[in-house]
């Protein structure tokens, strides 16, 4: 995965700068969409991505502020003649939801589409699914409906020849590709030459984790540890625990805590209430228990 491109960052109500919840996640040259707040495709539009490569839509829970742009995308895919494979990723019902806009609109999609869908309770990484490059896992998040948290990680990747050792101990065409999958080399006269002399490590599998609403309950999600980034929402300020502890929210403060305790390598907040039109202090909030954070804004890019 190369990069995550923020579409909406904002919570239940939208406003002028804030989208709903949705993400895209880029790994090569194909797109991964998480949730679909109203409004992402025209934030895809505007970010000029090619709606066709987008494969894969993963989402958590069935609260408007996920989910409401979903038909209408979908929809689009298929007036834009889409024929390429579709699968979407969410909790039961969302098939229902799916189906029931279209049946209603006396509409159908002329493109080829899978819907899994989850209800058991996953208190561990569970698989489901995997590309070429990248592997799908999902796990259990805890608010106030069934709600999935996911996991995209790549997968380990071969590793990085020496070009001048190759040349040099004569290793033919044809061994490079067990090479690069950290085997020895035997030469015709018996001499081994070890895979450390012709390769370097790899470069270390970038792991993605979304978590979207929910009271953080730290003990759930330690298999999430050492995770390279972790997107976690802060939608209230500490100041406002009670509302957050009421609505099955977290706030900055508690998503830096959990940034900490899991050691990852970055922290993004989003999912910010809508009473707050700028997120300075809950960026400083969340930077007091965990430094690397990032509160992602509308549009913003960053490459992982
Ligand atoms: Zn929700």
């Amino acid at each position: 995965v190369e990069k995550l491109i923020v579409l909406g960052s904002g919570s239940a109500l939208p406003t002028t700068t804030r989208n709903p919840s949705a993400q895209l996640i880029k790994s090569n040259s194909y797109y991964y969409l998480i949730d679909c707040g109203e409004g992402t495709q025209l934030r895809l539009r505007d970010l000029k991505i090619p709606f066709n490569r987008i494969t894969h839509i993963f989402i958590s829970h069935l609260h408007g502020d996920h989910i409401y742009g979903l038909p209408g995308l979908i929809s689009t895919f298929s007036l834009l003649g889409r024929t390429n494979d579709l699968k979407i990723f969410g909790p039961k019902g969302i098939k229902e939801f799916i189906q029931t806009a279209f049946k209603l609109s006396e509409s159908y999609l002329a493109f080829p589409y899978q819907i899994i869908e989850f209800e058991d309770q996953y208190n561990d990484l569970h698989l489901i699914g995997e590309t070429k490059h990248d592997t799908f896992q999902i796990f259990s998040l805890n608010h106030r409906i069934k709600c999935y948290g996911y996991l995209i990680k790549e997968k380990a990747k071969p590793r990085k020849l020496i070009k001048e050792a190759l040349e040099e101990y004569n290793i033919p065409l044809a061994y490079r590709n067990v090479i690069k999958q950290g085997a020895d080399f035997q030469a015709s006269n018996g001499e081994i030459i070890p895979n450390k002399l012709l390769t370097l490590p790899p470069k270390s599998a970038i792991s993605y984790a979304y978590c979207s609403d929910n009271r953080i309950k730290e003990e759930q999600l330690l298999f999430l540890k050492g995770s390279k980034y972790l997107y976690h929402e802060a939608t209230f300020e500490h100041e406002l625990l009670d509302i957050a502890k009421k609505t099955m929210h977290s706030t900055a403060y508690e998503a830096g805590i959990l940034a900490n305790k899991l050691n990852v390598n970055t922290l993004l907040i989003g999912h910010y209430s809508g009473r707050y039109t700028k997120v300075d202090f809950l960026l400083n909030e969340a930077k007091q228990n965990f430094k690397n954070t990032i509160a992602v804004k509308d549009k913003q890019v960053i490459e992982f």
